[in-house]
């Protein structure tokens, strides 16, 4: 099999899955005071320095969480007056949004597929004066899209963010390990991260908050965390989380260098083999591993059934929130044709891919994307 889906989840790395296998052993509450409870402190906390030192965070600033989707919930869910978000970001950031009751201030995005910052801010304004406290105003950009791979201006979100004097999230899950960045100096207050698609385990992941920030938890009860995130932690994920953010803190510039080749061979030979494609985010920067190609005529999800059968696993946009296809909806947000956000399929390398993969692929897109238009 050709595994081509690092966006919705990459394959455990040995060296998480050796840490999460030795901390699955370890006895012991974190919380306890006997040897046993110290022990299993140490791998937190040691996980924790690994997890500060990848985002260049300091370690109390990391609060460890069940996953990015919890993470983003918890921002959300801090009780704004306004939010300003794009229909592009990921739904565990739209959705507790729109349920939060705050004012949702829409920030526009290209047909490029990058938000556009400077239309929103005489909006952001005005939502300051109207609810007179700037602190109650919270702007949220993604650092690259997870669909399309596209880098989003966080930095420059960063400063316009301080100039008004509003709050700043970063949904960083598919940046962090693919961008340079220091938490320190993008200007955000808050910043989310998942282990799974760093080659850590599933179902952890972590809020960077910055220190002195008194946002609520969102999950209370015991008190770990620091207040900030109640329940007994999960000891083997962290540990699992920690290995693989100091091996992709290792391996960040080469990796991205190395997927630039690959993905680059990938696109230009799906252009050989089906001139009629789309690729999308090909004009703007993009994050080195991620490939958004729209086949008009072939809808996305015959596409992705018969790379699926013959050995290739690549996405459909809307697959990875829904867990079933429909339409592409950061692509409908871009404001793409239907025949555009219909047909598209996801393709996203990473530490494991290889040359063999991309042959395999174009070999397999030949037969599925090429010829005359499917039936759905
Ligand atoms: N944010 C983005 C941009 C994502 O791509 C994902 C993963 O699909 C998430 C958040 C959710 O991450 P998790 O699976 O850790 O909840």
């Amino acid at each position: 099999r050709t595994y081509l889906d690092y966006n919705a989840s990459a394959p455990l790395r040995p060296a998480a899955r050796e840490a999460v296998l030795a901390a699955l052993d370890a006895p012991g509450n974190a919380s306890s005071v006997h040897a046993e409870g110290r022990r299993a402190r140490t791998i937190i906390e040691g996980a924790r320095e690994q997890v500060a030192a990848l985002v260049g965070a300091t370690p109390s600033e990391v609060v460890f969480t069940s996953g990015a989707t919890e993470a983003n919930n918890c921002v959300m869910a801090a009780g704004w007056a306004a939010i300003c978000v794009a229909d592009i970001e990921h739904d565990s950031v739209l959705a507790p949004a729109r349920a939060s009751g705050a004012e949702i201030i829409k920030l526009p995005v290209s047909t490029d597929g990058v938000v556009g910052l400077a239309a929103a801010r005489e909006a952001l304004a005005e939502a300051v004066s109207r609810h007179q406290d700037a602190r109650r105003v919270l702007l949220s950009v993604m650092m690259a899209n997870n669909e399309t791979g596209v880098i989003q201006p966080v930095a420059k979100a960063g400063n316009m963010a301080r100039d008004l004097g509003i709050q700043f999230h970063v949904d960083a899950v598919q940046g962090v390990g693919r961008l340079p960045f220091q938490f320190s100096d993008i200007g955000a207050d808050t910043l989310t991260i998942s282990a799974h698609k760093l080659g850590g385990p599933r179902g952890v992941g972590a809020l960077i908050v910055g220190d002195g920030n008194n946002l609520p938890a969102l999950v209370r009860g015991g008190g770990q965390e620091r207040r900030r995130r109640g329940g007994t932690e999960n000891v083997a994920g962290i540990a699992g989380f920690g290995a693989a953010a100091a091996e992709v803190q290792r391996e960040c510039e080469r990796s991205s260098e190395r997927l630039q080749v690959l993905r680059d061979m990938l696109e230009a030979g799906v252009m050989r083999e089906t001139p009629a494609a789309v690729i999308i985010g090909r004009n703007v920067a993009r994050i080195a591993n991620t490939s958004c190609i729209a086949m008009p005529g072939k809808p996305s999800e015959t596409l992705v059934i018969r790379m699926d059968l013959d050995g290739i696993a690549i996405s459909s946009g809307a697959a990875c929130t829904s867990g079933k296809i429909g339409e592409n909806t950061v692509l409908a947000a871009m404001g793409l044709d239907a025949s555009i956000t219909g047909s598209a399929v996801r393709v996203s390398l990473g530490a494991g891919t290889t040359d063999d993969d991309v042959t395999a692929f174009l070999a397999a897109w030949k037969k599925a994307a090429g010829g005359t238009a499917l039936a759905a």
